[in-house]
């Protein structure tokens, strides 16, 4: 019974280990928090290194048509191209695909169901998540949060 709790309690403590490493994770691009609240808006801030989610219909890049790049609000990594953009209907900017390298990923819980979390792959700040209700090619949806993004105009191939 004892070394059973005792099992028990290891493979517990494991798991809050494994957690707490994810979070811990080291990126390029590394700031203080009070720098990120300087850097960023408050709304940046929120989404970025919070993860908040903003309001759907929110973001002024839900409309843009228009060929370029959009970038990391925080460290200015390439993310997304206009040529991988799609209207999902959803209300936030919505991709098909990211560039290659520029995210990583990670299972979140936040919602109690789990969901694949994306963030930016050179300072770690939250973008938004992942659904397998995309189009071809790729049948993925980047639901990004458009204040997470800066678009930059500019031709893509
Ligand atoms: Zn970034």
């Amino acid at each position: 019974m004892h070394r059973r709790q005792f099992l028990l309690g290891l493979a517990v403590s494991g798991l809050a280990l494994k957690v707490g490493a994810a979070r811990a994770e080291t990126y390029p691009f590394t700031l203080s928090d009070a720098d990120w609240r300087g850097r960023l808006s408050s709304d940046q801030y929120a989404v970025l290194r919070q993860e908040a989610t903003e309001r759907p219909y929110s973001s002024p890049l839900n409309a843009i048509k228009t060929s370029g790049l959009f970038h990391c609000a925080g460290c200015d990594n390439a993310l997304y191209s206009s040529a991988t953009k799609f209207d999902s209907g959803t209300g936030w900017p919505s991709f098909w695909a990211p560039v290659a390298g520029a995210i990583g990923s990670r299972t979140d819980y936040l919602l109690v169901y789990p969901r694949t979390e994306v963030h930016c792959a050179r300072c770690g700040g939250h973008l938004g998540h992942v659904f397998d209700d995309g189009p071809p090619p790729t049948g993925k949806r980047h639901c990004i949060n458009g204040v997470a993004l800066q678009f930059k105009p500019g031709p893509v191939t």
